[in-house]
């Protein structure tokens, strides 16, 4: 795999000094994984590009990592693409051989670390899972001209079509460093795949190496979550740092809570979803909520804490989850006005119920997919014709999203007691289904990180009732 820098500015061997290689000389460098050489394909008084090229060796690859995880040997450890793809071992590469000026230091040209320059980066084949558009939307932020070409599976057969590979150049005005740090962040995270395990001293790497630019990119969740290899402790550390430079960080509770596991608790999808849930919720003006299937009352808690919302009711078919809720929620306690602002009901959703009539909104969050089909179709009718407040703000899991849970065996829902996950075109083929028959309006957001290829952990769909019904 190739890394080419190419500069015009003048003269062309300050980019020697910066790099601090010499442009006479070819260096190679010895790396755990295989060996860098670095050298100047161009040298002219208008023209300069340094190469780096990497050769990953395999067979010492596996040699070094035997051992190390009990893995047994499997042809995938030899056959794969790691030696011929810009992956993270070019961002290690890039970190030992241009460590100084990734750093930006440079004993000759010090004045020049900190000066945008004309340069222009090419990567000859670069994995990007999430495609071109992806690829845009990482470099173009940045101030990069993208340019991009789709390489084939094998020229030999142009009948298998394209693969996932690029062939990519970047060009823009932007200092040395930037580049590499750019380089070095963003090569993983379209790979999308690490050669090495991710612990919090990579929190740390990323931290560095994205602190001039990643808390204000567009994509930095996608970025932070991809480049921690998806472990969504280390994302949520980093982002909250990233957004917060004085928050400490999270280690000692990544430790403490590796054991309480849940397919979905490294996203914290639970909180996220219920702040989209309120969001929808407030944008909707709503007053008088509902929230069905409210379980042990963690929306009904936030909606209590908001002073917009003056009626509250949980609603919910399970008696345990309301005594529960009501504990949680301190009913006993709680002062005479707030108290009258929230009532737990208890009822099954499958049934028409009279006290859910004349809301404003109803919240129905991750309810649908516990209903089998014959519930489901009850649960509709009871939802959006008798009860029929103004907005329902729904969710419901993305079942595509499912591969990203490292502990959820493939085929396997989120949760034993769910009927069904959809995906997002079976959900809006429903949610369209429900708008026309019952007189609604329907719009679909995603809840958490929109992966690319995947779509987002949960889905929600906001309904208005249209203003003549
Ligand atoms: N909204 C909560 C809970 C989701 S779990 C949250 O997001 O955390 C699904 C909830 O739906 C459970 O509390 C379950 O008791 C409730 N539920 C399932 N079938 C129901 C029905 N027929 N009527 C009312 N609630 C139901």
């Amino acid at each position: 795999m190739l890394l080419t820098i190419s500069t015009t500015h003048q003269p062309t061997s300050d980019l020697g000094y910066l790099l601090h290689k010499n442009p006479a000389k070819m260096q190679s460098f010895d790396l755990a994984f295989g060996s860098a050489r670095v050298f100047y394909p161009e040298l002219s008084d208008e023209r300069c590009t340094v190469a780096l090229l990497l050769e990953v060796d395999p067979i010492g690859l596996v040699r070094n990592s035997r051992g190390r995880d009990g893995e047994s040997f499997s042809l995938a450890q030899y056959v794969n693409d790691r030696p011929y793809v810009a992956s993270s071992f070019m961002s290690v590469a890039i970190a030992q051989v241009f460590g100084s000026a990734l750093a930006g230091r440079s004993k000759d040209r010090p004045e020049l670390c900190d000066q945008p320059l004309s340069l222009t980066a090419k990567i000859s084949t670069l994995p990007c899972h999430g495609g071109e558009a992806f690829l845009r939307r990482l470099f173009e932020p940045l101030g990069y001209a993208v340019a991009v070409q789709r390489l084939a599976l094998d020229t030999r057969f142009p009948e298998w079509g394209e693969s996932f590979y690029y062939s990519v150049s970047l060009t823009a005005v932007v200092r040395l460093r930037d580049l590499l740090a750019h380089l070095y962040v963003l090569i993983p995270v379209m790979d999308d795949e690490k050669h090495y395990w991710v612990g919090t001293d990579e929190v740390e790497k990323l931290l560095r190496h994205g602190e001039a630019w990643l808390s204000e990119h567009p994509e930095r969740e996608a970025i932070t979550y991809r480049y921690l290899r998806r472990q969504g402790r280390l994302t949520r550390d980093a982002l909250s740092r990233l957004v917060d430079a004085t928050a400490e960080p999270l280690a000692t509770e990544i430790a403490e809570s590796a054991s309480e596991e849940i397919a979905e608790a490294p996203l914290r999808l639970n909180d996220q979803r219920l702040s989209a849930v309120l969001s929808a919720l407030k944008e909707a003006g709503a007053k008088r909520i509902l929230d069905l299937g409210c379980s042990t009352g963690n929306l009904l808690r936030k909606l209590l804490d908001d002073h917009n919302f003056t009626e509250i009711v949980g609603f919910d078919v399970s008696h345990r989850s309301l005594e529960i809720a009501a504990e949680r929620l301190h009913f006993d306690r709680l002062p005479e006005l707030q108290r009258q602002r929230i009532t737990l009901l208890h009822g099954s959703l499958t049934y028409r119920d009279r006290r859910l009539s004349g809301f404003d909104a109803a919240a129905v969050v991750e309810v649908l997919e516990h209903f089998d089909p014959a519930g489901q179709i009850a649960f509709e009718r009871v939802l959006f014709e008798f009860a029929r407040p103004k907005t329902i703000v729904l969710t419901t899991p993305n079942v595509e999203f499912n591969v990203h849970f490292l502990g959820l065996e493939p085929g396997k829902l989120r949760h034993p007691d769910h009927r069904f996950e959809w995906t997002r075109a079976e959900f809006q083929a429903w949610g369209n289904r429900m708008a026309d028959r019952f007189q609604y309006t329907a719009q679909f957001r995603p809840v958490g990180l929109d992966d690319p290829t995947t779509g987002p952990a949960t889905q929600m769909a906001v309904f208005l009732r249209k203003s003549s019904s």
